[in-house]
């Protein structure tokens, strides 16, 4: 339980400081200004009170308990301070001061020192080198921070591997007049995990939101663990950074922690169905929805404005997000045409003109509000001076407590003149924004979300007809034989015992054998290079493809063992499975995670146009086909101008057998089958290579 770090009774601040411009003084003056409900102790050798608060040479002198102390002390004095607060009997400890892992070997001994000292006394660390909690609980009230911002109470929890990042979403927050409930930035967090973090949120009862900034991910299949409970119990919005691969080297230069790739995040959040953002802001905007607004139940919009042109721009970027925006019944519209001005346009978006009082909006609102064909409701709500403003917004207020759809609005005032206005709607809980864009988005967000947690991907379903007893065999016999990249006849037999459909093949060691071998599979035929010196064999040379009979065999086989020349050189003979479409079906073990499947167009392609999805394996049906639907080129799957679509269920089968195959064997590393032949009505590879 991570109480002591987030709900502390008492804070100790060892490295308290007289000096006001300096942090071991900055989170006394926070604690205090923000009420915190405990007793605050300042731990400081030569002081007697700091900021009017009692201070203690030591925590020994201190009269009573300490759930928390706060470090802010020279890291090579941070070991010895925390077998202190291991004597003292202190729970848990926000060590703020920098110079561990992040500086070095040097600094990751006293990093290692003092983890094992936290270990022994059962004490949990937040950090080092990060800003600390706020925990706005009435109860609680606890700011053990150094920033500045101070939130009201509110909903919002913020978890954020950058301080930076999380005082800026903080800042975000409280720029909209947002409150935030619970906020934690774990620095290198060598012992409390964002995931720890996450957890205890999850169990949080004031906390609606949970906001998340994202850079890596240390224990990636903890983190797919604990998330998939806490996204069902909580609105979880996230934000992954360092996509790019700058972007990622800064990220592993400040947190000192591993950057691992970052496919896998996007990944490992896309399977949990939470809600990701590529831009900080709209995050907040969208969280600020999320705060106070039920979920809708579809993307379908009832537009009410005051002003015609907003009105546009609105529906634009609606549309542009996915959002529908219906016409209103036939019974709407007459019932709109009784209450609002004749020259209102009565359809969607309804505009009640810029002369429209509380009434009118109100009219509006309710006909949304009753509409079964209305998810949800945009607002555009511009203050004429001719106008009472402060009547529309306690009409818009009244109807946001029905709590019954979701409800965003475009405020267009000045916030100085409509100071009332603004505070009504603020207190009412209906999330305002200044421009269109802003407002469509964070209401397209909820409906993403309810798209996102409505959806049913299914179990990954487990093939009973493979053979792993084989595959284990010839895997264990390829280990001892110290072998990491398998022969064909290995990955070959592999593959037929998962029943991954391939296309005939035989191995030859001669020539004339190959020629045989050739006969007995019926031409035309394909001839490969088989050695381990061979990895891509078309740049060696070692593919001749569209055989027709035993002379070209034998010729071409012929020219091989001149060009290649190498002395374990084997002959790989093939039926040629021509005229299909090239895709490939690969997988990739992540570390931590399990393995990376991979789907996407074939042979020269994948380099060229990087046209590929990725999913966590195991895979369901559901998934595979979402592989197969996310490509670009999904079109030309399907079968463009006359030409036949490629056979679904056959790729679909060999993704899931991949799937499979790499789950029940995780000692493959790297596997691909590139080219996969796909027809009308099969799919095989032709294909394939295998790394332990
Ligand atoms: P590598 O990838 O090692 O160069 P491949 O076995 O993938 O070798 O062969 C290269 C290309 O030859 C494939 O992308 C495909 O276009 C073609 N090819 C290989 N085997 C067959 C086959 N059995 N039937 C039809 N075409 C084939
Ligand atoms: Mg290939």
């Amino acid at each position: 339980m991570l109480d002591a770090l987030f709900r502390p009774k008492s804070v100790a601040i060892i490295g308290a400081s007289t000096k006001e411009l300096s942090i071991g003084n900055r989170i006394i003056k926070n604690l205090i200004d923000f009420g915190f409900k405990g007793p605050v102790y300042p731990i400081n050798p030569k002081a007697s009170d700091i900021r009017g608060v009692k201070a203690y040479p030591s925590i020994f002198d201190v009269p009573g308990p300490i759930d928390l102390a706060h470090m802010v002390i020279a890291s090579k004095f941070v070991p010895a301070a925390v077998e202190d607060c291991g004597k003292k009997g202190i729970k848990a400890i926000i060590i703020n001061s920098a110079g561990f892992t992040e500086v070095g070997p040097e600094g990751a001994a006293l990093q290692k020192d003092f983890l094992e000292r936290a270990a022994k006394y059962g004490i949990r660390i937040l950090g080092p080198n990060c800003q600390g909690i706020i925990n706005t609980d009435p109860e609680v009230r606890a700011y053990c921070n150094f920033t500045f911002t101070k939130p009201d109470p509110g909903f919002i929890s913020i978890v954020a591997q950058s301080g930076g990042v999380g005082e800026l979403i903080h800042q975000g927050f409280s720029q909209m007049g947002i409150g935030t409930r619970i906020y934690a930035s774990n620095g290198n967090a060598s012992d409390v995990s964002i995931t720890e973090i996450l957890d205890y949120l999850g169990n949080d009862s004031g906390t609606r939101v949970i906001v998340l900034y994202l850079e890596s991910l240390k224990d990636p299949k903890a983190f797919l663990e604990v998330m998939q409970r806490v996204a069902s119990q909580k609105i979880v919005l996230a934000m992954k950074a360092g996509r790019t691969a700058e972007g990622a080297k800064a990220s592993s230069s400040h947190t000192g922690g591993l950057a691992k790739t970052d496919i896998a995040i996007e990944l490992i959040l896309q399977k949990l169905g939470i809600l990701t953002f590529r831009d900080e802001g709209e995050l907040c905007q969208a969280a600020a929805a999320f705060a106070s607004q039920p979920i809708p139940s579809g993307n379908r919009v009832g537009i009410i404005t005051n002003t015609g042109g907003p009105a546009v721009i609105a529906t634009d970027v609606l549309v542009d997000e996915g959002m529908k925006i219906p016409t209103l019944s036939e019974a709407s519209i007459q019932t709109l045409k009784g209450k609002l001005f004749p020259e209102s346009a009565f359809e969607n978006p309804v505009d009640v003109l810029a002369t429209a009082d509380a009434g009118h909006f109100r009219a509006a609102m309710d006909v949304m509000m009753a509409e079964d064909g209305i998810d949800c409701l945009y607002i555009n709500f511009v203050t004429p001076f001719f106008v009472n403003n402060e009547a529309v917004a306690q009409q818009i207020t009244e109807v946001n407590r029905q709590h019954k759809k979701p409800i965003v609005c475009n405020l267009m005032t000045d916030p100085k003149q409509w100071k009332d206005v603004v505070e009504i709607l603020k207190t009412g809980g209906v999330p305002c924004y200044t421009f269109p864009g802003t407002a469509a988005r964070a209401l397209a967000a909820l409906s993403r979300y309810a798209a996102l947690r409505s959806k049913d991907i299914g179990k990954p379903k487990t093939f009973t007809d493979v053979d792993s007893g084989a595959v284990a065999a010839i895997l264990e016999k390829a280990a001892s034989d110290g072998k990491t990249l398998l022969s064909a006849a290995d990955v070959y037999g592999i593959l037929e015992a998962y029943r991954i459909p391939c296309a005939a093949w035989k191995i030859a060691d001669t020539v004339a054998d190959a020629e045989a071998a050739a006969n007995a599979i019926g031409y035309p035929v394909v001839l490969k290079a088989d050695s381990p010196s061979v990895v891509h064999k078309s740049d060696m040379g070692g593919v001749a493809v569209n055989l027709k009979d035993g002379k070209s065999v034998r010729e071409a086989a012929e020219t091989m063992v001149k060009r290649i020349g190498a002395t374990d050189l084997r002959f790989f003979i093939q039926k040629f499975e021509g005229g299909g479409r090239e895709v490939i079906v690969g997988a990739k073990a992540e570390p931590g995670l399990g393995h990376i499947l991979l789907f996407g167009l074939g042979g020269i392609y994948v380099e060229i146009l990087k046209d590929v999805s990725f999913r966590i394996a195991p895979i369901t049906e559901i998934e595979a086909g979402e592989m197969i639907d996310s490509l670009k080129a999904a079109a030309l799957l399907k079968g463009v101008r006359g030409q036949a679509g490629v056979d679904r269920p056959g790729i679909v089968d060999i993704l899931l057998r991949v799937s499979q195959l790499v789950t029940d064997f995780p000692q493959i590393q790297e596997m691909d089958l590139n080219p996969v032949m796909a027809f009308a009505d099969k799919a095989v590879a032709v294909d394939a290579r295998m790394v332990l």
